[in-house]
């Protein structure tokens, strides 16, 4: 059972190369895996050649008209992830309302029901587990980009139904990165999603809302208090700002125990919001 506090296990530790395929899986299935990545590079080589000397649109262009490996078992037709791969991905799984762990009934989970998280509601595709982690991991560690936008569609697609219902957001803001882990991997794969996230859904977004004002370094071997301790005041506003009454919407990757989220959203309610949501490509079961 995770409890609330974060993590920051996904953006503070690289894994060692291969450790991304490899991960708790059988050496026959890790083998596939491994000819189905190599099949997928193949393919988004081609098209990254294609579509990187005549920019953007060509690269629009491209994306219809050349064949793609999907990133999760390597057939190749024209999305990023198959439609067999993305029903797997996309089943409904009831979750907490509060923390979107999956229980398999629709109430606040036993740690939310105890003590409440700063943020009010998170949503999520699916589950951090394989093989749909090779989503994130790709797109983090492999700097497959692609992979960030169809998860923002397919976020969006879910978000559009649960907002006809409540509020939308007024505001969408990435978990940032600390500089220096920004630096080294040159872009926020939290922005990468509430980016396109947010122009499906027609709202505003900040990618520089919230500040990471130190690298609070690898939380695993943390436990959730310690993580808690760990990130108090990791996160600022980046400028003076209030946000009175506002419903804003915190976006990343990957929630774990979801300690870096609620140390973010208790930055917003402290200036000032009244609502945060929280919307995570995956989950940790
Ligand atoms: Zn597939
Ligand atoms: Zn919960």
């Amino acid at each position: 059972m995770q409890g609330h506090g974060q993590t920051g296990q996904q953006e503070n530790q690289e894994p060692a190369r291969g450790q991304i395929q490899d991960q708790a899986r059988a050496p026959d299935e890790c083998g596939r895996r491994a000819r189905w990545a190599a099949a997928g590079r193949q393919v988004y080589a081609r098209a990254a050649l294609a579509a990187g000397a005549a920019g953007k649109a060509l690269a629009g262009a491209a994306e219809l008209l050349l064949p793609s490996a999907c990133a999760l078992c390597g057939a190749v037709q024209r999305q990023v992830v198959c439609a067999p791969c993305a029903a797997d991905l996309l089943r409904p799984v009831r979750r907490c309302p509060a923390c979107a762990l999956a229980q398999g009934r629709h109430f606040h989970c036993p740690a939310c029901a105890a003590s409440p998280p700063a943020y009010d509601q998170a949503h999520t595709l699916g589950d951090y587990a394989s093989p749909q982690d090779q989503l994130v991991l790709a797109l983090k560690f492999g700097h497959a980009l692609p992979l960030a936008g169809w998860l923002a569609a397919r976020l969006a697609a879910g978000l559009q139904g649960a907002w006809a219902r409540q509020p939308a957001p007024d505001l969408l803001a990435p978990i940032p990165l600390s500089p220096q882990r920004l630096a080294a991997r040159g872009f926020n794969q939290a922005w990468e999603i509430a980016r396109p996230l947010a122009r499906h859904l027609g709202l505003r977004a900040d990618p520089v809302l919230l500040q990471r004002q130190r690298d609070t370094g690898s939380q695993r071997a943390l436990d959730l208090a310690a993580r808690q301790v760990n990130l108090r005041g990791a996160f600022r506003l980046a400028r003076a700002a209030r946000l009175d009454g506002m419903h804003v919407a915190l976006v990343d990757d990957v929630m774990t125990s979801g300690a870096t989220l609620h140390e973010a959203a208790g930055v917003l309610k402290a200036h000032g919001a009244a609502r945060v949501s929280v919307i995570v490509a995956l989950r940790t079961p």
